[in-house]
């Protein structure tokens, strides 16, 4: 069966001021496919995120969105082509509650979720909706983050470790819905320090070292990689 690419990085390097951070970063995203940056503190993962999202003011190489080249695009083009970042801090308005924070971001695309469907996804959302973006759990937050991305139209989901410090009963809940997300044929690429969720939600793995990508790995070689992965990781 043939597979689209959505997402095409190729020799992506970028730069903070004079520091070259990004090497040659190497990697595609196919449409439908949940793909997962690896690797240690200061490897260069949410860099490359801010390279494809047009937030690195200094950046050369290509990254090609649905086929159109965006190197030279600024972030707002960027996202109009229907491609949704969730930074790491997640971006929620504390000064708005849940329904301001999710009807804020312009629709860019037909076919984004409607609220009916976002409160199906996240049916806690519905019972906070009128609760200000500072009363939430970390939980709630990410899952609003996630969600106004949805209502965008957006179809391609950028994630910056979206479980980041939280419980394990709500990271398997943002695994659940990731896949769901996948069965209504998102294309998903995340960054993730839990290996042990990474490996439950995605198709491959690309393995950063050092502003590159060194390894790619699928779901079917993780069992048999796992003391790779780990020294990869320095767990
Ligand atoms: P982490 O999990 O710590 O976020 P990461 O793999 O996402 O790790 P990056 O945040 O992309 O790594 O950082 C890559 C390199 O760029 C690191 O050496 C980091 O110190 C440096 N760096 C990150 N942000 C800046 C910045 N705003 N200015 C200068 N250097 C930065």
């Amino acid at each position: 069966t043939m597979t689209r690419t959505a997402l095409k990085v190729g020799v992506l390097n970028a730069w903070y001021g004079e520091s070259h951070v990004l090497h040659g970063m190497d990697f595609d995203v196919a449409e439908g496919e949940v793909v997962t940056l690896l690797g240690r503190n200061g490897a260069g993962k949410t860099t490359t995120l801010k390279a494809i999202m047009g937030l690195m003011e200094k950046r050369s190489g290509s990254v090609e969105f649905g086929g159109v080249e965006t190197i030279n695009l600024p972030a707002n083009r960027i996202g109009r082509l229907g491609i949704g970042y969730c930074p790491e801090e997640r971006g929620i308005f504390s000064s708005l509650n849940v329904e301001e924070n999710l009807l804020l971001p312009p629709v860019v695309r037909r076919g984004g979720l409607t609220t009916e469907d976002i409160f199906d996804l996240f049916p806690n959302l519905l019972e906070r909706l009128y609760s200000q973006g500072t009363k939430l759990s970390g939980g709630e937050q990410q899952m609003l983050a996630i969600a106004r991305i949805l209502r965008t139209g957006a179809q391609f989901i950028v994630l910056d470790e979206p479980t980041e410090g939280l419980a394990p009963v709500i990271v398997q809940q943002i695994g659940r819905t990731i896949e769901r997300l996948r069965q209504k044929g998102f294309t998903i690429l995340l960054v993730e320090q839990n290996l042990r969720f990474a490996t439950s939600v995605a198709d491959r793995f690309c393995v950063v070292e050092h502003g590159q990508v060194i390894d790619t790995l699928t779901r079917a070689d993780v069992d048999a990689s796992t003391a790779k992965l780990n020294s990869y990781l320095g767990v």
